[in-house]
């Protein structure tokens, strides 16, 4: 009861972290106030850098591994005992924001720098971990780093993968000097993952703490849909075979199986190629994609079913062909039960306003949970806006995700007895 007590009074310095993102910001800084320092290029060494610095800094030794994800270790009490981790990634996209995955990161810092404050030991080591190549932006796909780091890739595909000019994730870590010596993957403890929410639910719904129990499942689709080009005057309106006419029907299709299933289920079309794509030529053909996701497998089953049939109907009422082809997919995740009622009694016993919410994106932590207890924090973003330079966050929904982090963390390292 002492121990819960001792650990109740405890907070991280809000300005601190602030004042780390907002210089961490300085690295890769966009004319609109944003960032772009894509995976392993100059400015994501110096991030690294500076997060390695800062780091050291605060006593903790740093490990890096052969796939460059970083871990900062605070000793524990117990060094034989797997680590409890935190973290998310540096890298952004082109048009990146301040606050996409670095704010994980830095929380996890704030979180080492407020425990060596208070001379506070815990039983297990705590380890802040920097993922490579999150965003996939450079090098497809997202997550690259942590997914091999779970066992999903092997290392030979994360360190194969290529940017648009050929070089490989391998070839970069060598070059800005961050290809370690470490095996990829050991036991964890526990992981946690603090992040903006990217949507626009909790700064709506006021609420100031997301507490995420699940993770979408994703499913790609590319629809090939085949009529037959012909003169846009000659042939009449009752000849035609018009692909585009079909593909229309079928978006709107798409639209109507995600607000049928909403608002747990998303459906989009994302991407459309008309053929031959001339003003006075029927469209003989038109390619276009299909994003669903939803929490639950057997859901997406359903979706799929019903765009499948779905789609031939169209087709058939107007003379058309189609191919369907599924070409990804990614299950959904529920995270650690444990690990979820942590975070939800530490934004209780704190005092924030929160909620239960299902992660729309993808994230580090969507993998790390196939290998560790995990879930993850959310705080609102202002607009819900993300993967834009304009993407923002008051500095008290920074500050409570983080106070969340600590008290989760500190639930799982424990306290020497
Ligand atoms: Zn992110």
């Amino acid at each position: 009861m002492e121990e819960t007590s001792a650990r109740g009074n405890l907070r991280i310095n809000g300005e601190r972290l602030w004042d780390s993102l907002m210089e961490m910001a300085k690295v890769g800084a966009t004319d609109k106030g944003g960032n772009c320092r894509l995976a392993l290029t100059d400015l994501d060494r110096e991030g690294r850098d500076l997060f390695v610095r800062w780091c050291e800094e605060a006593g903790c030794t740093i490990r890096i591994d052969k796939m460059g994800n970083i871990f900062a270790r605070r000793e524990g009490r117990n060094e034989a005992l797997p680590p409890v981790m935190t973290g998310s990634h540096l890298d952004t996209q082109p048009t990146g924001g301040r606050f996409d995955g670095v704010y994980g990161v830095l929380a996890g810092l704030e979180v080492v720098r407020s425990l060596n404050d208070l001379n506070y030991e815990t039983e297990h080591p705590i380890e802040v971990v920097v993922w490579t190549n999150e965003e996939g932006s450079r090098f497809p796909p997202a997550m690259v780093s942590s997914g091999v780091f779970a066992g999903v890739f092997d290392l030979e595909y994360g360190l194969s993968r290529q940017d648009s000019e050929g070089r490989t994730i391998g070839e970069e870590l060598e070059r800005i000097g961050y290809a370690g010596e470490e095996v990829v993957g050991k036991p964890v403890h526990a992981f946690f993952e603090v992040h903006i929410e990217q949507g626009p639910i909790l700064e709506a719904e006021e609420k100031t703490v997301g507490v995420v129990t699940d993770a979408h499942g994703v499913r790609w689709y590319e629809i090939a849909v085949t009529g037959q080009e012909s003169h846009a005057g000659p042939t009449p309106m009752d000849r035609r075979r018009d692909a585009l006419v079909g593909a229309a029907r079928m978006v709107d299709l798409v639209n109507r199986i995600g607000l049928e299933g909403a608002p747990s289920a998303c459906a989009t079309v994302g991407m459309l190629d008309v053929y031959p794509n001339s003003r006075n030529v029927i469209p003989g053909r038109v390619n276009f994609t299909v994003d669903f996701r939803h929490p639950d497998e057997e859901v997406l089953d359903s979706l799929e079913r019903k765009l499948y049939s779905g789609i031939e109907q169209i087709a058939a009422a107007l003379s058309l062909e189609t191919q369907a082809e599924r070409i990804f997919c990614y299950a959904p995740v529920h995270f650690d039960d444990e690990c979820i009622s942590i975070v939800r009694q530490a934004a209780e016993s704190l005092g924030y306003s929160h909620r239960d919410m299902i992660s729309g994106a993808g994230h580090d932590a969507c993998y790390l949970s196939k290998v560790a207890p995990t879930s993850m924090i959310f705080v609102p973003c202002i607009g819900g806006i993300s993967h834009n330079e304009i993407e923002d966050a008051k500095p008290e929904w920074i500050t409570a995700g983080a106070n969340v982090l600590l008290r989760a963390v500190l639930e799982k390292a424990g306290r020497p007895a």
